[in-house]
């Protein structure tokens, strides 16, 4: 199976005047095409920073790093700006858009650091909302939105730019448990429909059972990697079911 994420003897150390933090030590995975993966663990176990260095937001103390094939673990910080800008798309717990830019318009922002004209920027981020559910509200800012839907924001605007690969800590974090379901099933759907590879940080096991596939991280060291027995589909993931993702 190819692999979007290739990782062999991935270590992290914070160092802190006298204070030296092993945040991971000797991490080795693959994640294929098409894993819907979910990283668990108690807090401090180094679920972050393994997301960070997976999304090229940090660099490994040691150890290697492909992301698509590239190696990322050599890159230097411009190359790794545009890797990261192609491949990556993030979502994070606090939704992270800014306050006084419309839906649309923040979704289209990495289409603007990446150069798509105006118009083209336009079509791709209405088509991104669509896919998350959110195309009425594309004028709305974020103030205007409820929590789920701001997440929806997000989750387009990690898209835009057709990623290789979701990255998301602790996407429901902020959210309640009716709209962690609707969140769960927009990222089973972009999962199962589009083929996008998704790693995702979670402390729900609930949550976690939306996934294909559960790490544990446990001191820095993965502990555990097992396939979801059971796995939960979100409820208009059986309704669509057989149906296009995006129809
Ligand atoms: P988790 O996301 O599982 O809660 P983190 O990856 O955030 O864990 O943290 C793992 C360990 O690394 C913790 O002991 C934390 O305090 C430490 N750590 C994380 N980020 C930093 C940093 N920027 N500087 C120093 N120590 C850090
Ligand atoms: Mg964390």
């Amino acid at each position: 199976m190819e692999a979007v994420i290739v990782v062999e003897q991935l270590s992290k150390v914070y160092e802190m005047g006298e204070v030296r933090v092993e945040a991971l030590r000797g991490i080795d995975v693959r994640v294929a095409v098409g894993d819907f993966v979910a990283i668990m663990g108690a807090s401090g176990s180094g679920k972050s920073t393994f997301l960070n260095i997976l999304g090229c937001l940090d660099r490994p103390s040691s150890g290697r790093y492909w992301l698509d094939g590239l190696d990322v673990s050599q890159m230097s910080s411009d190359h790794l700006a545009v890797a990261r800008n192609k491949k990556l798309g993030f979502v994070f717990q606090s939704f992270h858009l800014l306050a006084r830019t419309s839906a649309v318009e923040n979704v289209e922002l990495p289409l603007l650091y990446s150069g798509v004209p105006r118009r083209a920027r336009r079509a791709r981020a209405l088509a991104a909302l669509h896919a998350t559910g959110l195309a009425a509200r594309a004028e709305h800012y974020p103030s205007q939105l409820s929590g789920g839907q701001q997440q929806r924001v997000a989750i387009a605007r990690a898209l835009v730019n057709a990623p290789a690969l979701l990255l998301a800590d602790e996407p429901t974090g902020n959210l309640d448990s009716q709209t962690s379901v609707e969140i769960m099933g927009i990222l089973q759907r972009l999962n199962t429909g589009q083929g996008i590879t998704i790693v995702m940080v979670t402390h729900e096991a609930d949550i976690a059972q939306y996934a294909t596939r559960i790490l544990v991280f446990q001191d820095g060291q993965l502990v555990d990697d097992r396939p979801v027995d059971d796995r939960r589909l979100a409820p208009d993931m059986e309704a669509r079911h057989g149906q296009n993702p995006l129809g």
